[in-house]
């Protein structure tokens, strides 16, 4: 059945290409990287290619490329490793709007080894209060963790500048740019960053496969102890999806700047629209951001219900909150933003990818007008 998939933030389809360079590491070059005969050889000229490849896309070099389960893991291990470069220092700063894989272990750090955690909070528009950043990052900052674009809204935060900050206090700097790897160009000589994560399953690649970058120099503390990726993070590697991965990052530097502004184009036609003919909805996040993401509010309307109709009429989206046992928490990056809890819990977020067409958009317009008018129809018939 057809389906409009505007969840692109949550997950990727795993391009053709990409699907066609692993498949043959699979069943038929099945080696070991590590073993020493020629399968095992083949395997590792595999790995070093996509390796490369990686580094190329983060204008990076091979050795500092480590391959990781994803952004998840590549988050933990240079956070932990940061704090290991900065042992006497006792604060951590970060913001407000990070992805739970980081909030969750700054949080518990800065309970099991009683640091002092800042979380620097977002203007109203969603962007970061560079001067509240500003006065976070004392000299007595190991580590300032930041994303590039964040994974709700969007929105991009100013990387290079942030490192500059954490850079004049001496701490380290990391940003997790899950979200902005395929959107934007990614140097990490430009970001200035001492260690990058990304997943692999948002740019085409599968699930399961992601790279930590590590500035030449740094320390990393390994998660898993292993003698692969050069002590840093043990394991055997997984071949084909590192392969898949390697692609992957080939094809999104190709396509990067033709795939910006169709993007780009795509989404705000779907914004104006939708904004035309609902003018009660408003946008979260409306300043600089990644070209395939936008959060919409409703007022009024169950978000959670929303996308329920949504998905019965095939089109499928997300919500930026995690539910619990006892309902749906609104999402904490839009309560940052100072939207109230209701309004947070009628937002919607809808993103593209570069295989998004003008065809989907109008469909999903169409829909997302029309399951929008029913509901407002229903509560006002109810007032
Ligand atoms: N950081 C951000 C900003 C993300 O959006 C995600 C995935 N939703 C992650 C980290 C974690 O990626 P993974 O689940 O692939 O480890």
């Amino acid at each position: 059945m057809t389906h409009f998939y505007l969840d692109n933030n949550a997950t990727t389809r795993v391009l053709p290409q990409v699907l066609d360079a692993m498949l043959p590491w699979f069943s038929e070059c099945y080696g070991n990287p590590s073993s020493s005969h020629q399968a095992g050889q083949q395997a590792k000229s595999a790995l070093i290619a996509a390796r490369a490849s990686v580094a190329k896309f983060l204008n990076a070099s091979p050795a500092e490329i480590v391959f990781t389960s994803g952004a998840t893991e590549a988050n933990h291990t240079a956070i932990l490793s940061a704090l290991e470069a900065n042992p006497h220092k006792r604060r951590i700063v970060t913001s407000a709007a990070e992805h739970s894989s980081t909030l969750l272990l700054l949080e518990s750090l800065a309970k099991t080894r009683d640091l002092d955690l800042l979380k620097v909070g977002l203007k109203a528009d969603g962007s970061l209060d560079i001067n509240a950043l500003k006065q976070a990052v004392t000299e007595d900052t190991a580590l300032l963790s930041l994303m590039h674009a964040n994974n709700e809204t969007g929105v991009i935060f100013p990387i290079t500048q942030a490192a500059a900050i954490a850079k004049a206090q001496g701490a380290v700097f990391h940003t997790d740019a899950a979200q902005s790897a395929s959107k934007l160009a990614l140097d990490v000589k430009q970001l200035n960053c001492d260690y990058l994560a990304f997943s692999g399953h948002k740019l085409h690649a599968p699930k399961g496969v992601g790279v930590l970058y590590v500035k030449k120099g740094m320390p990393v503390t390994p998660l898993l102890f292993g003698h692969q990726e050069r002590n840093r993070r043990g394991g055997t590697e997984n071949l084909p999806g590192i392969i898949g991965l390697g692609t992957a990052c080939d094809l999104a530097q190709a396509h990067l700047q033709q795939a910006q502004p169709a993007m780009s184009l795509l989404r705000d036609q779907l914004q104006e629209q939708i904004l035309a003919r609902l003018p009660f909805a408003k946008i979260n996040g409306h300043v600089e951001r990644v070209p395939n993401t936008s959060n919409i509010c409703f007022p009024g309307l169950h978000g959670e219900e929303l996308l329920h109709r949504l998905n019965q009429a095939n089109v499928y989206a997300s919500q930026g909150s995690a539910c619990t046992a006892g309902g749906t928490d609104p999402s904490h990056v839009l309560i940052a933003m100072g939207l109230s809890r209701e309004d947070a819990l009628s937002s919607v977020r809808f993103s593209l990818s570069r295989e998004t067409t003008a065809v989907e958009i109008e469909i999903a317009v169409e829909t997302i007008v029309g399951v929008v008018s029913a509901m407002t129809q229903t509560i006002q018939a109810a007032a």
